[in-house]
């Protein structure tokens, strides 16, 4: 085979298996002996790469499918920047290759119409992302391309619902407005017995947390926005496949047009560096949050994947290796207008869409759901993203919102 010319990003350091996921993380998409000795890959912030002669173009036209060609022709299909975060985050999760996208729901848009055809039905867990729901209910319908709502802890209970044309089958544990935990494998092994495919939303866990695929996931996707590239200052996703399923996914979003910025992909790298550091933080911190949140006479119930209450824990301790920042807590019933006062009274937990990021975030949360989850009490739902702040000041912070709810609700 011809060696591509201007591969630079054709050796990246293959981390030894025997290392730690920590280990793993400070050199996954690194090469620093094709770049000058760089410690980190170089932004490559160009649209062209001038090809040194006529058989470079023929090398692509002959190669440019084949998932070990590393050649960079045109910067809509990536470049070395880009390709170090794919590859990055697909070894990391334990997926076959990675596909850089523009956003989080890029990411998911793409992956579903690489796999799924006008006739097609896709199966879709209740507590999905919002504008993933969006997707779902007004764009797939003008395609085609039917969805039916399953109840987040459903389980192998989905075969019921499995039609002859199913061909997807999409979770998101956990969901990240209730945070019910899908059995993975549960549902793998029934999509599979149907010649279905599973896609996970793993933007919760991030690829340190869930390793996707060897819990039977066939796609899975982030938002990389969120904990990847961590400091909430660039828009990015990625999708990761199987190798069975990797050529039809790159396919189908480079014909889409789908691509990221080398500087965006810089910005994940950087993020992947500290990602555990920076989760393990999150996840001390919000779990603290989380008990105090327990003992509060106005809370009627927190929804934390790694406390026993929240649906699914069971298959939290059993399939997942940690967890993060982002859960939910339901206040006693009180009035709207008091939902307000509690949110603006907040100093430290900023209102605002979006987590993942160093620092505190707040949201009041209504669902819109086909099965109204029984797991959640009565009351507003509100979700917190607990940031790297100190958590006692977090606390004082809480509290003092509290202290602004009226007495009949401490009862
Ligand atoms: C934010 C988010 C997305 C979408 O990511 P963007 O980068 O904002 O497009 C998808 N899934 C989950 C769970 C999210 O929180």
């Amino acid at each position: 085979m011809t060696q591509p010319r201007f591969s630079s990003a054709s050796t990246h350091t293959m981390p030894d298996s025997t290392w730690r996921d920590d280990t793993r993380l400070t050199h996954l998409g690194r090469d620093p002996a094709s770049h000058a000795g760089a410690v980190n890959i170089p932004v490559y912030r160009s649209s062209t790469f001038i090809w040194p002669d006529t058989s470079t173009l023929e090398d692509y036209q002959h190669q440019g499918a084949d998932p070990n060609y590393r050649g960079h022709i045109y910067g809509r299909n990536g470049n070395p920047t880009t390709a170090a975060f794919e590859d990055a985050v697909a070894q990391l999760e334990g997926g076959f290759r990675g596909l850089i996208m523009p956003s989080g729901l890029a990411a998911i848009v793409g992956a579903v119409l690489a796999v799924a055809q006008a006739g097609d039905h896709i199966l879709v867990t209740d507590n999905c992302y919002w504008h993933a729901r969006q997707v779902f209910d007004q764009v797939l319908p003008r395609y085609g391309i039917d969805t039916t709502y399953f109840a987040p802890m459903l389980g192998e209970g989905i075969g019921a619902l499995i039609r002859p044309n199913t061909r997807l089958v999409y979770a998101e544990a956990p969901g990240s407005s209730t945070f019910e935990v899908q059995d993975i494998p549960a549902l793998a092994r029934v999509a599979h017995a149907h010649g279905a495919l599973l896609m996970l939303d793993n933007t919760w866990a991030t690829p340190l947390f869930f390793k996707a695929f060897s819990h039977g996931v066939d796609i899975s996707i982030h938002a990389a926005t969120k904990y990847l590239v961590g400091h909430s200052d660039a828009m990015l996703g990625v999708i990761v496949t199987t190798e069975a399923l990797y050529a039809q996914v790159r396919g189908a979003v480079r014909h889409l047009g789908y691509i990221a910025s080398a500087d965006d992909a810089y910005l994940g790298l950087r993020g992947l560096r500290t990602l555990s550091v920076r989760l393990r933080q999150h996840e001390r911190s919000a779990l603290a949050v989380a008990r105090w949140l327990q003992q509060r006479p106005e809370v009627a119930q927190v929804l934390h994947p790694a406390l026993p209450e929240c649906p699914g824990h069971d298959v939290f301790k059993r399939d997942f290796l940690g967890s993060t920042g982002l859960f939910g807590f339901v206040l006693k019933p009180i009035p709207q207008h008091l939902a307000k006062t509690f949110l603006e009274s907040l100093r430290l937990f900023a209102m605002g869409a979006s987590w993942g990021g160093f620092e505190s975030l707040i949201r009041q949360q209504i669902p819109p759901r086909d099965h109204p989850s029984a797991a959640v009490a009565p009351g507003l739902l509100f979700r917190l993203h607990v940031g790297l702040e100190a958590v006692e000041d977090l606390l004082a912070d809480l509290q003092q919102g509290l202290e602004h709810l009226p007495s009949p609700c401490k009862t």
